[in-house]
């Protein structure tokens, strides 16, 4: 049977979420296409603050991996923003010219960032908060200026300020209100918070109406409407979101502050859904997650029914708040201000700077807000969603942490199983404990894949934590870290038991294993590709599925889809041979931009992926796994043969030892240099493995790191000839790849294990002969990827070739 098709327009968190309920309910029911405008899978915005502050890398925050869209067949193209709904004949176009018809469609455009229309607001350095990019641009004015405004002094202005604070730039938050956050605190919050952040070094100016936005081609400074004036090399706009209709709207969508919506998400046009920001909901538009998902789980369900639904959908949501910002912990949820008919428990402890507010209507808590000691907030909401009446509740019970004695009880032993612990995403204490109990799990991260609990803000973490402690018995903490989520077996035990069992797959490996899940998933699919080829070096058929989009397609993909290709020049070396064969493939394929990378090699950048075959077959070069988890450069100094304190051949140790380990797989990149002298020009104190020449001798540094986690290599040993050099790399080398873990860095594996350690295990000359015949043997049969590539039609084929229809990576 035809399968029905499903395009989602907006791959933000509220379109994904509904795409993840209809699959859960049925995985092979539709034909799925996703356009979205951000060069990105699907991400975590909430996280984005996280990001900011450094808690939190880019990479991390991605919610569905490429290949989560490739495992569930759904087509994607990402930068690319749908421009056209012909809704007459159900089809839909994109800005590049896609053409996709639906018999489904799902608005999910979210919102855009209100931009105050003062004078001077398209100056460059003035930004909202909203996406990546933003994220990034404030990451990158922080490294050349100092100084910071944020207009807004609401949940995201305060989240966008710490982490300015925390990028070392001053930040002076102006505020429109005379407190804090006022949609969400009452005044004596707003103040408290107010003071807090003051401690953390964040200044404010409050009552404050800007006028105008200073400076030439940049901004300068704000002007307010009282004349005084305030410097600032970078302006934060966070003053509002509006919902992004102008699509809907030209689509013939009924449009009201949003796009208008019934119970089930339907539109006034028929088979058009409309899911989160971009959704007016009996009058309401929400702006956060918790109600999204909800909205999205109504769609799914109603979308996946084969009858009408006799069940209820959506009926609106209570909202409630956090801030994210360390060491202020601020709730707030409903209606918290004081009103003609309410009555209110109030708290206010000013040693400890507690301050509690509880506003009870016709005996039902209708609002709350908690500043200092948040702990109250899950049974406080699941009161406001019972609509709980509490005539015959003392203070304590209300407030279980206004509890004096000393057994005070534990939260979360305290809620009922219906009570709700991850507000996002809606999971109940019942629904964690049942899963640690029924899926024997013993971290938070089993339990986050397990029931989604902590996936998006990540503010119950701690009760997550608490509730695995007590279900186990066990500090959750101390648990061994499985792989993923997908198994309870760590990293060793999963190479133990490749070992031992003697397997030869990855499905196998899943199989005999117990993998909880059928496919596994991005994060443990490549760890047991490697561990299979580390075990069977020679035997072991690489599978290509189960490898990161770089290391599948042997180039490096860039944030506009294209590709990048770093031809191996060993050493750093080249000739003029080469250096033309590059020119003439930069001009065949009008390479946008050649450049020289920090590993002394020349990248092509911009390559499509179907030019890719052809770019390679020009340039009759190898591979220089720029991609790769694996050897990629050894940086050379000039050393002997030019400089004028060179007293060793560094080009030539540099060029041999490239050669000998080029294309080795290891658990995760591996840079390597030789200088000829200790002014070390390679850089080799920040290498995986870094040496460098003394009077007679090589010095050999271990575990170097010059990205994120800068870290100068320790001094492993001293040896007089390049070969004692070369057997010493190979021991090493050898060892990294059989004891760290997939994906750690040497610099984190000799954290972990200790360099003493290394020192004991390489000192024993029977382990070191056995290591350097290891990886002798692995070392042999070692292919070119390009060329196997350009050998094989068919993985040109499936790979390469563009198509009609295909998963953009
Ligand atoms: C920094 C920050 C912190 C936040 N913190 C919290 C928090 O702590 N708790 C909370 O609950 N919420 C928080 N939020 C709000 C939350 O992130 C949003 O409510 C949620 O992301 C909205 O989901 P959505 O899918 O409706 O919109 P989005 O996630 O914005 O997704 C919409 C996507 O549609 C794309 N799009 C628009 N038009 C088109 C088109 N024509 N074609 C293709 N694609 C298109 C957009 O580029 C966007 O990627 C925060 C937001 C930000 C920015
Ligand atoms: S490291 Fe020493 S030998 Fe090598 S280029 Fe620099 S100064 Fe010359």
């Amino acid at each position: 049977m035809l399968k029905q098709k499903i395009i989602l327009i907006g791959n933000g968190m509220a379109g994904i979420r509904t795409l993840e309920e209809i699959i859960k309910k049925d995985p092979h029911k539709f034909e799925i296409t996703v356009f979205g405008e951000e060069p990105h899978p699907n991400y975590n915005r909430i996280l984005l603050s996280s990001v900011l502050q450094g808690d939190a890398s880019i990479e991390s925050i991605v919610l569905n991996s490429y290949e989560w869209y490739a495992e569930h067949q759904i087509e994607l193209f990402t930068g690319d923003p749908v421009v056209k709904v012909d809704t007459s004949v159900q089809t839909v176009t994109s800005q590049n010219g896609i053409s996709r018809s639906y018999d489904h469609l799902i608005f999910a455009t979210g919102s855009n960032p209100f931009m105050l229309p003062l004078p001077g607001a398209d100056k460059e350095g003035v930004i909202a908060f909203r996406n990546i990019q933003d994220c990034e641009t404030m990451i990158d004015t922080a490294k050349h200026y100092k100084k910071a405004a944020v207009i807004g002094g609401g949940l995201l202005g305060l989240e966008a300020a710490r982490g300015l604070l925390n990028l070392n730039m001053e930040v002076e938050v102006i505020h429109i209100a005379d407190y804090l956050m006022e949609r969400q605190l009452d005044d004596q919050a707003g103040k408290m918070l107010k003071e807090e952040l003051e401690k953390q070094g964040m200044t404010f100016r409050l009552n404050a109406h800007t006028e105008r936005l200073t400076g030439k081609k940049r901004v300068d400074g704000v002007r307010f409407k009282d004349g005084s004036q305030l410097d600032a090399d970078l302006v934060v706009m966070a003053v509002g979101i509006k919902p992004n209709v102008s699509l809907a709207k030209d689509s013939g969508l009924e449009v009201n502050r949003a796009i208008v919506v019934n119970d089930y998400m339907q539109t006034s046009v028929e088979n058009v859904y409309a899911v989160g920001e971009c959704a007016e909901h009996a009058g309401v538009v929400y702006g956060l997650v918790a109600p999204l998902y909800e909205q999205g789980k109504a769609l799914a369900e109603h979308v996946c029914a084969d009858q009408p639904l006799s069940k209820p959908g959506y009926q609106g949501s209570i909202v409630y708040t956090q801030l994210k910002v360390s060491g202020v912990d601020v709730f707030s949820a409903g209606r918290f201000q004081d009103g003609e008919h309410t009555k209110s428990i109030r708290v206010h402890d000013e040693f400890e700077g507690i301050f509690k507010k509880v506003v009870v209507e016709n005996n039902k808590v209708i609002g709350a807000v908690l500043f200092g000691d948040t702990s109250d907030s899950p049974r406080l909401l699941t009161m406001m969603r019972n609509e709980q009446d509490i005539s015959k509740m003392s203070k304590v019970a209300i407030l279980p942490s206004e509890n004096e004695s000393d057994e005070r009880e534990s939260v979360v032993v305290a809620m009922a199983d219906s009570e709700t612990i991850c507000g996002c995403n809606g999971v109940t204490k019942g629904d964690i404990v049942k899963a640690i109990n029924d899926q024997g799990l013993t971290t938070v991260d089993q339990v986050k894949a397990c029931t989604n609990a902590s996936r998006s803000c990540g503010g119950c973490k701690p009760l997550v934590a608490e509730l695995l402690t007590h279900a186990t018995g066990e500090e959750a903490s101390n648990q061994k870290e499985p792989i993923c989520g997908c198994t309870d077996l760590s990293h060793e035990e999963v190479t133990a038991e490749i070992k031992d069992k003697g397997l030869n797959y990855v499905r196998e490996v899943m199989n005999v294993l117990g993998w909880s899940t059928e496919n596994g998933c991005s994060k443990c699919r490549p760890a047991l590709n490697y561990y299979l080829g580390l075990n069977q070096p020679i035997e072991y058929k690489d599978d290509s599925t189960s490898k990161f989009v770089n290391e599948r397609l042997h180039a490096n993909i860039q944030n506009d889809g294209t590709f990048s290709v770093v031809p191996r020049m060993y050493g750093g070396v080249t000739n003029p041979d080469q250096l033309r064969k590059i020119a003439d493939v930069a001009d065949k394929y009008n390479v946008p931009l050649l450049k020289v990378t920090g590993g002394q090699r020349i990248d092509l950048l911009g390559i499509a992926k179907e030019d890719l075959p052809k770019v390679w077959t020009d340039l009759g070069m190898r591979s220089g796994y720029a991609y790769g988890k694996s050897i990629r450069t050894v940086k050379t100094c000039v050393g002997e043969s030019f400089c004028r304190f060179g007293t060793q051949d560094s080009i030539g140790l540099g060029v041999r030892i490239e050669k000998k380990y080029e294309g080795l797989s290891t658990p995760h990149k591996v840079k390597m240099a030789v200088s000829a002298c200790p002014r070390n020009c390679a850089e080799s104190g920040i290498k995986d493995v870094g040496i460098v020449g003394v009077e007679g001798a090589w010095e050999i540094y271990v575990g170097g790191n010059g990205g994120v986690d800068l870290r100068g290599g320790d001094l492993f040993a001293k040896v007089a000839t390049d070969q004692e050099v070369i057997d010493f790399i190979s021991s090493f080398l050898q060892f990294y790849r059989e004891d760290a873990r997939y994906l750690e860095r040497t610099s984190h594996w000799v954290e972990r294990v200790g360099l003493d350690h290394i020192k004991k295990v390489l000192a024993d000359d029977e382990t070191r002969t056995q290591l350097i015949e290891r990886v002798e043997l692995a070392l042999t049969g070692q292919q070119d990827p390009w060329n196997e590539v350009l050998e094989s039609k068919d993985k040109q084929a499936t790979l390469y070739e563009k198509k009609e229809v295909e998963v953009i990576n």
